[in-house]
């Protein structure tokens, strides 16, 4: 039997809770995902591509079924080079609703059999992404429930904080 491969694509800047437990969710379904960093220079970014990725790397060392890699240009031709005819993406609000509407229309037209399945957000994240961790850490906010330890020690750091 041939192993379903998932591509859960993302900025990841940085990793938090909320991108674990798609990708946790996510191996209930397949047997493998891929954790594709999105290199985009149009994005302004905390983390450098590099370090987004070291600490992905990190989280995940011990998770057997997951990948870490990255890519640049179209996600559909990254997608169909890896063998996947899946992405993943994760739901929060109506407000993603929108965006991601748009970006699975253009990638079932242009990407050949690819499709993109969505996953609900888990309740005790709805409200958290990437950007919003970024703004409490740099008030000094506690962020503990948002992302690993390591994780957070890289926010301190990028912020200046002990
Ligand atoms: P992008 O810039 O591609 O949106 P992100 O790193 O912000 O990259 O998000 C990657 C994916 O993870 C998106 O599909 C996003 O909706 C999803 N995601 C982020 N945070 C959460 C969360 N708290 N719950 C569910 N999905 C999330």
């Amino acid at each position: 039997m041939s192993m379903k491969i998932a591509v859960y694509p993302g900025s990841f800047d940085p990793i938090t809770y909320g991108h674990l437990d798609i990708i946790e969710r996510g191996l209930k379904v397949f047997d493998e995902i891929i954790v594709a960093v999105a290199c985009n220079s149009q994005k302004n970014s905390l983390f450098t591509f590099d370090e987004r990725v070291a600490l992905i790397r990190d989280v995940l060392k011990d998770e057997r079924r997951v990948t870490v890699d990255t890519f640049t240009g179209l996600l559909i031709d990254y997608v169909s080079a890896r063998q996947a005819h899946v992405i993943i993406r994760g739901l929060r609000a109506i407000s993603d609703f929108e965006y991601e509407f748009q970006i699975a229309q253009m990638n079932s037209c242009i990407g050949k059999g690819v499709e993109t399945l969505f996953m609900m957000t888990s309740l005790q994240y709805g409200y958290l992404s990437s950007s919003i961790v970024k703004e409490v850490c740099s008030l000094n906010g506690n962020i503990d429930g948002f992302v690993p330890p390591e994780v957070k020690a890289a926010l301190k750091a990028k912020f200046g904080l002990h």
